[in-house]
Formats: structure tokens, C-alpha cells, sequence
């Protein structure tokens, strides 16, 4: 795990407690915190032991000068916000570090700064593989399990908090709302298709992840081990990041394509071609929690008055203040109905039963997926990729002749 890596882990885990322990419970803070503690010190791995006492100082010191950020008492747009915007930031490190990483293998130099395997998270369809041989051949991979175990966060999102991987997490989602505004700047009107052609739009993005599992599930267990032994498997970042530097007429047509999307519509990558978000979209709706309106408190409904708050602050164009509980596969926990809303008992994050899910707790939760289920694995050696440099400074020599 490179420092990066384990500063961004560290100082999320830690804010992530210090959350907790501010929501009132502090006997389950103090526990985590303890537990982190000694996973992390007895892993004898310094770049995490540094990176937890650099957290514990920034968040001492962020406490005593502004406690309301220590303890999360934000408004929900803002800590959304600031959870965005904090994690892009460190996939943006990420991301110049894996170039400088394999720029200087390609030139043939050990490289002195490591390559970061959260970089993996980019390559879903390699995680589905290597999942699927986990559950059908007991093999775990070593080559980039940290594909895996990200796919396998992701997914624990969308099962546990609808789409709030797409609304609080993805760097994508956020460029694409930097890109949405830009454009209205320029030119102020919206072009929203008709509801008759955004359904089939919609769709596009389910073709596309079912394009993606046909590679997945068709591929026969029986050749698993093969592919995994490959080196199109080792070097499936290289070919990945190639694709994105060194762009084809293709590609570029592709990037214009959604750079276009994006500007055109709020939310338009995700809404209509982002297979992620379909994927995420079908666990949602098994998710418990769901924004849900009450009627005893909604303006609507109790005091029989016109309001649609909720509905014109929705990004996905929901239609809130008409329902009792938002369903869709558009949602993605993002809570902006919420703040928007003038009564704050009528719309709320929660389950059937009523445990409501605040902007605090969801943040907590968020953190705990994206960062402790990383730890666990890198403290389980189920996280670094085992091939060696050398293998990879050949393979990205030869990479224009290595094929699936
Ligand atoms: S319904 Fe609410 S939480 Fe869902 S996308 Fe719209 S504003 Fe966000
Ligand atoms: S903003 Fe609140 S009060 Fe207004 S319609 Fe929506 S839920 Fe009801």
C-alpha cells in the first residue's frame, strides 16, 4: 500500500471514528479506534503506522479548531461535498502516481515511487472475474486483488445505501456536476429529453453492463486459471491506462461523447451510460434504505398546502413530493431533497422499520465500506499485487503485442 494510499485510508478511518464518537456512541468509537490501532501496529508495516499518527494529530488539531467539521455537524450537502471533493482529490494523487510509476517503467527505470493498487478499482470486469473464481474455484488472485475486494465494496454499498457510491463517492459523478455547471454558465437553458426518449436513453447503460457481465459470466470456470495466469491479466492496468493516455479516434470519439453528455444533462454519464451506475442501480432496490416520505408531516399532505421542494432539488429529476418511497434505480442517497426540504421530519433516509440513516451516519458507513474493508485486506495480504516489477517493466515493453 503506497502512503498515499495509507495517509488517505488513515485520516478517512480516523474522521470516520471521531464521527461516531460525536454521534453519541462513544463506546463503539473508542472499540473501532482500539481495534485500528493494534491491526495497524501490529501489521510492523510503517508507511500505515505514520500515516495513523498523522491522522490522529491533523484530527486533534482540526478538533480544537473547528470542532463543528470534527464532529460532523455539517449541513448534508456539505459533508457530501467535502467527502467528494476530498476523495478525487486523493484519486487524483493516485492517478499521478500510477503514471509517474509506469511511465518510468516503460523507460526501463525501477521506479522509486510504487505503484498504488487501489489503481485497480479501475478494472471491473477483471474484479468480476476474480471474483467469480473465489466463489466457483476457491483461487484468489494475486495479481490485482485489490479489483476484487473494490468491486466488492462497491457492491456492499449499493446492497447497504442505494447509489450513495455515485452520489458521495465517485470522482466521475463529481467532474461531471464541475462540467454540468460550466455549460449552464454559458448557456443557461435546459435540454432534458422527453420522457419518451429518456427511458430507452436509460437503458443504454444496462446493455452495457450486460455487455460487461457476458465477459464475466460467460467466460467457463475452466479457463479461469489460465486467464489469471496470463499476462494480459498482468499487465490489464497498463493496457487500461495505454487506452486513456495514448487515446484512438475511437476513444476520443468515445470521451467527446460523454464529456457532451455530462455538459448536456445533470447527472447525464450516470444517468444514461455509466455501467457502474446500472449495476448499482439493480442492487439499490434490494437496499432497506430509502428516502421515504412521511405524510403525517409532509406540507402536502398535513396542512394541504403546493410544495415540491424536494422534487425540483432532486438531480435525478425525481419526482419526491408525489411519492411515500423513492424506489428508483435514479436515487443515490444524495440527500439534497432532504435539505431542501422546509419540514425536517417529512423526508428522511431510513428503513421500513423507521432507523433513519442521518447525513453523519451515512458518511460513517460510507467510510467504514471504502476504507476499513481495504485495511482488513491489505492486513490479510489480500491486497498488494504479487507480480514483480521486473515482469512488469518487460510486459509494458511488449505491450502493444500481448492480446487477450
Ligand atoms: S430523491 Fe433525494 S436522495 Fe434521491 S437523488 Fe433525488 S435528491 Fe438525491
Ligand atoms: S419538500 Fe418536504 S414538505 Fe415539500 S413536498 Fe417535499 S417532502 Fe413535502
Amino acid at each position: 500500500m503506497s502512503t498515499v494510499e495509507s495517509l488517505t485510508l488513515m485520516l478517512a478511518l480516523v474522521y470516520s471514528i471521531s464521527l461516531l464518537y460525536w454521534s453519541g456512541k462513544k463506546w463503539g468509537a473508542l472499540t473501532c479506534g482500539g481495534l485500528m490501532l493494534v491491526a495497524t501496529i501490529s501489521s510492523l508495516y510503517w508507511p500505515l503506522i505514520a500515516a495513523l499518527a498523522i491522522a490522529a494529530i491533523l484530527m486533534t488539531l482540526v478538533a480544537k479548531r473547528y470542532p463543528t467539521l470534527a464532529q460532523g455537524n455539517l449541513r448534508a450537502n456539505n459533508l457530501r461535498e467535502g467527502f467528494q471533493h476530498l476523495l478525487a482529490l486523493s484519486m487524483l494523487l493516485v492517478g499521478v502516481q500510477f503514471t509517474i510509476n509506469s511511465a518510468l517503467l516503460k523507460a526501463g527505470v525501477t521506479p522509486w515511487l510504487m505503484r498504488p493498487d487501489v489503481a485497480d478499482a479501475f478494472l471491473p470486469i477483471a474484479g468480476g472475474i476474480e471474483l467469480k473464481a473465489i466463489v466457483s474455484l476457491g483461487i484468489w488472485d494475486q495479481t490485482h486483488p485489490a479489483a476484487a475486494v473494490m468491486l466488492t465494496v462497491v457492491l456492499l454499498t449499493g446492497l447497504l445505501c442505494k447509489r450513495a457510491f455515485c452520489g458521495w463517492a465517485c470522482p466521475l459523478g463529481l467532474a461531471g456536476e464541475y462540467l454540468y455547471k460550466l455549460r449552464k454558465r454559458l448557456f443557461s437553458n435546459e435540454y432534458a429529453p422527453p420522457a419518451w426518449l429518456d427511458w430507452p436513453l436509460r437503458m443504454i447503460k444496462y446493455l452495457l453492463l450486460g455487455a460487461m457481465l457476458y465477459i464475466i459470466v460467460g467466460m467457463p470456470s475452466a479457463s479461469i486459471p489460465t486467464y489469471l495466469q496470463s499476462h494480459y491479466h498482468k499487465i490489464a492496468d497498463l493496457k487500461m491506462a495505454l487506452f486513456f493516455i495514448t487515446p484512438g479516434v475511437v476513444t476520443i470519439i468515445c470521451f467527446a461523447l460523454i464529456l457532451g453528455l455530462a455538459a448536456w444533462r445533470r447527472q447525464g454519464f450516470c444517468r444514461y451510460l455509466c455501467p457502474y451506475g446500472a449495476l448499482l442501480g439493480l442492487i439499490s432496490f434490494l437496499s432497506p434504505f430509502k428516502i421515504r416520505r412521511s405524510r403525517q408531516h409532509c406540507l402536502i399532505d398535513s396542512k394541504g398546502m403546493n410544495c415540491d421542494k424536494c422534487s425540483r432539488a432532486c438531480p435525478a429529476n425525481i419526482s419526491v413530493h408525489n411519492q411515500i418511497n423513492i424506489r428508483t434505480d435514479e436515487c443515490q442517497a444524495c440527500m439534497r431533497c432532504i435539505s431542501a426540504c422546509p419540514n425536517k421530519e417529512a423526508l428522511n433516509f431510513r428503513t421500513r422499520t423507521g432507523i433513519k440513516l442521518s447525513a453523519r451516519g451515512l458518511t460513517i458507513g460510507l467510510t467504514v465500506l471504502l476504507f476499513a474493508v481495504p485495511l482488513i485486506a491489505h492486513l490479510s495480504d489480500f491486497w498488494v499485487s504479487q507480480t514483480p516489477t521486473e515482469a512488469r517493466m518487460y510486459l509494458i515493453q511488449h505491450l502493444k503485442s500481448i492480446g487477450h
